[in-house]
This record gives C-alpha cells, structure tokens and sequence, in this order.
C-alpha cells in the first residue's frame, strides 16, 4: 500500500461515540478552512508547491482538556476517534471568534503540508470534511425538519421522516496516459502558471471506474485508452473527494484539448517535464511513478 498524505494514519481507530474519561485529546479547531496551529517563524526553504508561497518552519496542534478550555464557544464538536490512545475531536468556531491567543494562528492545509506531525495533518484532513458535513446537514434535505446526530454510526438523521445523511464522498478518477515513453499531461484553467498534471473527473450515476476513465480521457483530450492499471487511491479534502488514480496506455486518437476545462495538453517526454502539482496530492505521486518506470525500463 503507498502511503498518501490525508489517508487515515496507522494508530488511529476511528469512532462517533466519545469516550467518558476527560483527559488531554488533540483538537483539530476550524474556522472556514483554516485549522488552528501554534507556529514557529517562516521556513527560508522553498515549498515545492506553486500553491503555497511560504511555510512555518514547524507548526502543532494545541493540545487541550476538552472544550471548556477553548476561548470562543464552538458552532459544533464532533468526536473523531482515538490516536494512538489520544481522544481527537473536531470543532468548528464561529466566523466571529476573538482571535487565538498568542502563539496559535489559523491556517490552511496546504500550507501545513510537510510541517504540521504526518498522522495529525492526515485526521485534519478527515477532520474538515466532517465538520462540513455535519454544518450541511443540520436540516432534512428531503422535508426540512432539523436533524439530530445518530448515535451508533456517523450519519444524521431526521425525526421527521428518518432519512439518514452520511458523510458525502465524491469519487473521482485519476488517468495518467502512457505513449511508449511519453506520458500526456493538461492543465485547466485555475492551474498555477505553467504547472500540468495528470487528467481527472468526477464519476457520474451509473458509471464504473473503467467507464469514467475512458470517457473523461476522450472528452477532456480527445484520446482513446487501452490497458488500465490501478495505481493507487487518496481521500481528499478539498472539499471532499476521493482520488482513484490509473495508469493506462494510449490506443488512438490525437491530442484535442475541451474548451473550458482544458487550456493545454501535450506529450511530455520524461526528461523534459513542465511544472508538476505538490508531493500533497496523488497526482504527482503517480506522475513520479510512472516517470521512474519509464526511467528504468530504458524506454527514453
Ligand atoms: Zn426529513
């Protein structure tokens, strides 16, 4: 199994019912989509990220009792799970909490990549999609009443009519095409200047994961696939996707870029590749992947 930054961390058993003893826990604290850290001063080392114009040079999460030593009242507290035999929790605080005190700032996740503890960054990534969800959920989207949090499983349901909402996955597919030993790669159009990457979409109703694929690659670029491989796969957060990623191979067709969705797309060979997405997301992972291969397999 490859790891992947925001998968679920070894040590952690997830759960929805909290436990009674009140002890120190980690509190993974959001407002909007910034976590509350206590940080170090700005890193002078370059972010690998086109996304990310600079880091602390370390950053932690607060440690606190419960919730009673938060300064603001919190919109929601949800229980997380156990961390290694830490409690962890989410809160979510209000657009107008007072700020943090000294020392603790907000900040965004992508930003804490590589800086904030592996197994922590990884559950404030479960953490936000939780909160999201549960803030989303609090009326019956089929009749309106407000809705209670279930007990025994994460899911909220509605007294009124009993349908139940989980937790909202959107599985997407990942393709990087393979021609002998060039990999084809695009961007669209909310891409950082000249970075490419690997080509994605959302699976529709009805679809397997070969079918989106293949109907993805053909829309966005214009290219028949062939000989699908399963790479890997990674929970992502923003807001709350599921990242499928596929190696395949070209059969037919020549490079027609969508308009709207993608503003370049060529054959890149291996030794010669433009901007690549960060080490945060499957993308690159799997582009290195395949690069290495193509490296050792002495195709270039
Ligand atoms: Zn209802």
């Amino acid at each position: 199994m490859i790891e992947m930054p925001f998968n679920s961390p070894a040590h952690f058993s997830a759960g929805v019912a909290a436990p009674e003893a009140a002890g120190d826990a980690l509190w993974f604290i959001f407002r909007g989509d910034r976590l509350l850290v206590e940080l170090g001063p700005p890193s002078p080392h370059p972010t690998g990220d086109l996304r990310v114009p600079a880091r602390p040079s370390w950053a932690r999460l607060p440690l606190l009792k419960n919730n009673n030593s938060l300064w603001f009242q919190p919109a929601r507290t949800l229980y997380l799970g156990v961390l290694g035999g830490i409690p962890c929790w989410a809160a979510e605080a209000p657009a107008d909490a007072p700020p943090p005190p000294a020392g603790q700032a907000w900040e965004g996740l992508r930003t804490l990549f590589s800086v904030l503890d592996d197994a922590h960054f990884a559950l404030a990534g479960r953490a936000i999609q939780l909160v999201d969800w549960d803030r989303s959920h609090r009326y019956c989207g089929r009749c309106g009443a407000p809705t209670e949090a279930k007990a025994e499983e994460r899911a909220r349901v509605c007294p009124a009519c009993r349908l139940s909402a989980y937790p909202r996955i959107a599985p997407a597919v990942m393709a990087l095409v393979r021609r002998e030993g060039e990999i084809l790669l695009g961007r669209s159009p909310h891409f950082p200047p000249g970075m490419y990457s690997a080509l994605a979409g959302f699976v529709e109703p009805g679809e397997s994961l070969e079918q989106c694929l293949a109907r993805e690659v053909a829309e966005e670029v214009g290219v028949q696939i062939s000989n699908t491989r399963y790479f890997a796969s990674q929970s992502w957060p923003f807001p709350h996707s599921m990242m499928i990623a596929f190696v395949c191979e070209w059969s037919s067709g020549e490079i027609r870029p969508q308009a709207g969705e993608i503003e370049a797309a060529n054959w890149f060979e291996v030794l010669q590749l433009p901007k690549l997405p960060s080490k945060i997301s499957i993308a690159r992972r799997l582009i290195d992947a395949v690069v290495e291969e193509i490296k050792s397999t002495n195709v270039v």
